[in-house]
């Protein structure tokens, strides 16, 4: 750890009290952000990382982790994100609580203010600040997450090997949950509140067929309202309502929606993700037109710059694709490699990337 940006005595700045400076600032607390901390701090760059309001992130509401590669016998997600806070912190990361509710990137450094007040100014900033997976918000849901209630059919799907399963939703991510949980289910409910998703033609075609199959059951134009069970015995069924029309849950009280009750020992919600990115909303950061932070990508160095110099961005915040543990840390990598490079061209006075950053009086 640099002795420099320890120094926790308020600094002032532009008339504003500044709680600490840091070279970089890490805006997360999940996989990517731990990953990104862990290859920050060996290489000296004293990252500070805010955890936000969901620390740990959506591995903490994974029961267990079976595909993260080096551990045969699989790791509870809280525990794997606990063990990977102890390395980076190990190699003098700092994790504080605090929410990152914008930042200033008109000069440099960047100024980032906590929902509290604080300011904190860093040289550098990685988003691994994740993508929330929407919930129904029905009885039942919160209670029995991680206990057969899942947001992800690929971490969780195995555990239910010959169960029926719902898969509530009907995009891209629902039809592909539901086609991946065929290879276990006994039957899988893709329960979807219209009469035709919004799935694209090849994820249609592929519930299609598993429909000729008899893996799949479609129940259009339905709805769950209350999932049943215990966190003792997991998921035991579920309640839905049906109305010919579409959103039967805005028409409770009319003559046509029906009353349904499912046996069922698994309940995947596939309803999308909200990227965690309203704090960057005054950057020139670029976030595509769902929220999610565009980086550079492609091959070579370089990957995960976004739109301004010194801000990189990792893991679900930026890759709505893949979301996957493995795939999340190795961005997290990426990103404290490339800020490593960024921070030291900065030190070196090497004008390329520093000159792009926006003068503090423009
Ligand atoms: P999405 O496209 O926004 O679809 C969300 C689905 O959930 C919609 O069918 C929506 O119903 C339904 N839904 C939303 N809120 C609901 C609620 N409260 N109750 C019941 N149903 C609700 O989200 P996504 O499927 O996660 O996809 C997000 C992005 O990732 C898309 O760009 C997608 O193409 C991409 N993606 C791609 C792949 C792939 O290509 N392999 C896989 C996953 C995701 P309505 O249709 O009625 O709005």
């Amino acid at each position: 750890m640099t002795e420099a940006t320890t120094d926790r005595t308020a600094l002032t700045d532009g008339g504003r009290d500044v709680v600490e400076h840091r070279q970089l600032v890490i805006v997360g607390s999940g996989i990517a952000a731990l990953s990104a901390a862990t290859y920050a701090a060996r290489s000296n760059n004293d990252p500070l990382l805010f955890e936000g309001d969901e620390p740990g992130g959506q591995l903490t509401l994974t029961s267990e982790v079976e595909n993260y590669p080096g551990f045969p016998e699989g790791i509870a997600g809280a525990e794997l994100i606990q063990e990977m806070k102890t390395q980076a912190t190990r190699f003098g990361a700092e994790v504080e609580h605090g929410i990152v509710e914008s930042v200033d990137d008109s000069g440099r450094p960047f100024r980032l203010t906590l929902t509290n007040g604080d300011v904190y100014t860093a040289d550098a900033v990685i988003v691994a600040s994740g993508a929330s997976a929407r919930t129904l918000g029905i009885p039942g849901e919160d209670e029995l997450m991680g206990q057969g209630v899942s947001t992800c059919a690929t971490c969780d799907g195995a555990f239910f090997r010959g169960e029926d399963m719902i898969v509530v939703g009907g995009g891209d991510a629902a039809a592909e949950e539901a086609s991946f949980l065929t290879k276990f289910a006994d039957t899988v409910y893709l329960v979807h509140r219209r009469d035709e998703l919004r799935a694209e033609d090849y994820w249609a075609d592929r519930i299609r067929e598993h429909v000729a199959d008899g893996d799949i059951e479609v129940l259009w134009n339905t709805e769950a309202v209350e999932v049943h069970g215990s966190p003792e015995e997991g998921v035991t069924g579920a309640s839905l309502v049906r109305h010919p029309e579409g959103h039967p849950t805005a028409k409770l009280d009319a003559d046509e929606t029906e009353q349904l009750e499912l046996d069922v020992g698994a309940f995947f919600i596939a309803i999308g993700h909200t990227p965690n990115t309203s704090f960057l909303a005054d950057t020139g950061v670029v976030c595509d037109d769902a929220g999610y932070v565009q980086t550079v990508g492609g091959a070579g160095g370089g990957q995960t710059k976004t739109d301004v110099t010194g801000v990189f961005g990792a893991g679900d915040v930026v890759d709505y694709h893949y979301q996957q543990a493995v795939t999340a840390a190795g961005m997290g990598s990426k990103a404290a490699i490339d800020a490593d490079e960024y921070l030291e061209s900065v030190a070196d006075g090497v004008t390329g990337e520093a000159a792009d950053a926006t003068p503090a009086d423009d």
